[in-house]
C-alpha cells in the first residue's frame, strides 16, 4: 500500500516551485500577510491553487467563503470564477479583512467578492431564509472550528446536488488522531467522525495543508 508522504521543508518548497501559478495580488497578499501575528491561519499557494482548479473544473458560479482572515482563498477562488462569479465572504473581523480589499482590486476581482461582516451562522441562515437552498456549488469552511458542524449543515443546505464543500484544517497538525480535551480538536474529531458515516455526501479527506476534506452533495 502506497501512503502519503511526509513533506518536509525541502519538498514543500519544490512543489510550491513546481505548481503554484500566483497572480502578481496572491504574491503581494501573501507578502503583506507575512508578518501578521496569525499569519498561519492563511492557507499555502498549493491548497489554493488546488481549490481553484476545483472550482474550475466545476464551473462554479456561486460560492460561500467562511473565514476570509485577509482573503488570499477567497482572492484565490475569485480568481478561479467567471466574470459573473460570487463569493459570499463571511468574517467578523474588518481588521483582517481589510488587508485582503486592495489586493481584491488589484487582480480585478473585487467585484465578486461579497463581503458578510457578521458571525457567519447569521449570515447563512439569512441566505436560507431567503430561499437560496440549493443554489451555490462550492463552500469552503475554515473558521471557529466549534462551529464547523453547524457550518456544514448549513452548506449542504445551500448547495445544489453535486455541490461541493471544503473543510480546511481537519488534521489539527494531527492533533485529530490522539486523545484530546481540548474544544477545537473535539469538534474537529466529532465533524470527522460524523462525515465518514454521512450517505448524504461523497468524501475524501486529504493530507494537503492541515488536512482538507471534500464533501460532495449527493
Ligand atoms: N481562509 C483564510 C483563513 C481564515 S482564518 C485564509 O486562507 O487566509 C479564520 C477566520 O475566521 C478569521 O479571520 C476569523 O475572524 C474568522 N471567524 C472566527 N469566528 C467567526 C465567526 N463566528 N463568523 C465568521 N468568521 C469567523
Ligand atoms: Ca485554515
Amino acid at each position: 500500500m502506497s501512503r502519503t508522504l511526509s513533506i518536509d521543508d525541502t519538498l514543500y518548497r519544490y512543489i510550491v516551485d513546481h505548481s503554484a501559478r500566483e497572480h502578481p495580488a496572491q504574491v503581494g497578499l501573501r507578502e503583506a500577510t507575512r508578518r501578521h501575528p496569525h499569519a498561519g491561519m492563511q492557507i499555502g499557494p498549493d491548497q489554493a491553487q488546488f481549490m481553484a482548479l476545483l472550482v474550475k473544473l466545476m464551473g462554479a458560479h456561486r460560492t460561500i467563503e467562511i473565514g476570509v482572515f485577509t482573503g488570499y482563498s477567497a482572492l484565490s477562488v475569485a480568481l478561479a470564477l467567471p466574470a459573473d462569479g460570487r463569493v459570499l465572504a463571511c468574517d467578523i473581523n474588518d481588521e483582517y479583512t481589510r488587508v485582503g480589499k486592495p489586493f481584491w482590486q488589484q487582480a480585478g476581482v473585487a467585484d465578486r467578492i461579497d463581503l458578510r461582516l457578521a458571525p457567519a451562522l447569521q449570515t447563512l441562515d439569512a441566505e436560507l431564509a431567503r430561499g437560496a437552498a440549493g443554489s451555490y456549488d462550492f463552500a469552503f469552511i475554515d473558521a471557529d472550528k466549534t462551529n464547523y458542524d453547524n457550518y456544514y449543515e448549513r452548506c449542504l443546505q445551500l448547495l445544489r446536488t453535486g455541490g461541493l464543500i471544503a473543510i480546511d484544517n481537519v488534521l489539527w497538525s494531527g492533533a485529530v488522531a490522539r486523545p484530546s480535551r481540548d474544544a477545537d480538536t473535539l469538534a474537529l474529531q466529532a465533524l470527522n467522525d460524523k462525515l465518514h458515516r454521512d450517505t448524504r455526501i461523497d468524501l475524501s479527506l486529504l493530507a494537503i495543508g492541515d488536512g482538507l476534506t471534500l464533501a460532495r452533495r449527493r
